[in-house]
């Protein structure tokens, strides 16, 4: 489903990918796990275009570019439109209702009919643990239920891959359990899922693949019963005893 090949990037002198490849099949789970720093976050933000690498590709259902080519932004936006992001820090609307919030994408950016558009966003919050809290504004919710709201809006625009950027680093540690439970239910729904984590626990119950990177290569991947329980590699062993 989506695919991306030998992805380079650099900020200034700073190599930050050196060539990721990154295969993730339709209804999956891949967890991209390794020091800070690695890279993860930026292999993620290429997968949308929310970074431009300087080279490798990037396909996802019928959208295909080759950053070498530099891609305009139209070409980008299609990209974008194929996935839905939940960020770290939620990033919803002040502003807006939490249902407000869940629509702007499907409304104003889709185009979609308002009417069906709160409909469907009235279902998402529901699937959250939130069909209460529709009419609240953000500023009226615990960290957890931002997030979950934050997941509710990236599903809202029916995007094929749903990619998370470390979507529990900064809630207190009583709320990650919540907003990890909905990610597991998504994932048990089918939903196709890149999550850049530091909850190994989740990884390892939930992920059909994890990929570990170091220095912006993919130093070792496969199901976490084998990365993250008998890794091969002595750079992935060494991560691993520094969790514990
Ligand atoms: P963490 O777990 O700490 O979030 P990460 O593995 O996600 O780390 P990235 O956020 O991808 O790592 O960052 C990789 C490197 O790229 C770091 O050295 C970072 O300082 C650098 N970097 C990331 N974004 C930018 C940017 N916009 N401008 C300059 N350097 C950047």
């Amino acid at each position: 489903l989506l695919e991306a090949r030998g992805l380079v990037k650099s900020f200034g002198d700073n190599q930050v990918l050196r060539g990721v490849d990154v295969v993730v099949p339709a209804g999956s789970v891949t967890c991209l796990i390794g020091p800070s720093g690695s890279g993860k976050t930026t292999v993620l933000r290429s997968l949308n275009g929310l970074e431009r690498p300087e080279t490798g590709t990037v396909r996802v259902g019928d959208v295909h570019l080759d950053w070498a080519d530099r891609p305009g932004t139209r070409a980008v936006a299609r990209l974008r439109d194929q996935s839905g992001m939940v960020f770290q820090a939620h990033n919803l609307f002040p502003h807006l209702t939490v249902l407000e919030n869940v629509t702007s994408g499907p409304v104003l950016a889709q185009g979609r009919p308002r009417a069906q558009a709160q409909e469907e966003a009235r279902e998402l919050l529901a699937r959250v643990g939130l069909a209460d809290k529709a009419d609240s504004y953000p500023v009226q919710l615990s960290g957890g239920q931002q997030q979950r709201v934050g997941i509710a809006r990236a599903l809202a625009t029916t995007p094929r891959v749903v990619l998370f950027d470390e979507p529990t680093s900064a809630l207190d540690p009583e709320l990650v359990g919540e907003v990890l439970r909905v990610m597991q239910s998504l994932a048990a729904e089918g939903w196709t899922m890149v999550v850049v984590t530091h909850e190994m626990r989740f990884a390892r119950q939930v992920a059909d693949q994890v990929l570990f990177l170091d220095g912006g290569v993919v130093v070792e991947q496969g199901p976490p019963s084998e990365v993250l329980v008998e890794p091969r590699e002595p750079r992935t062993r060494q991560f691993l005893q520094r969790l514990l």
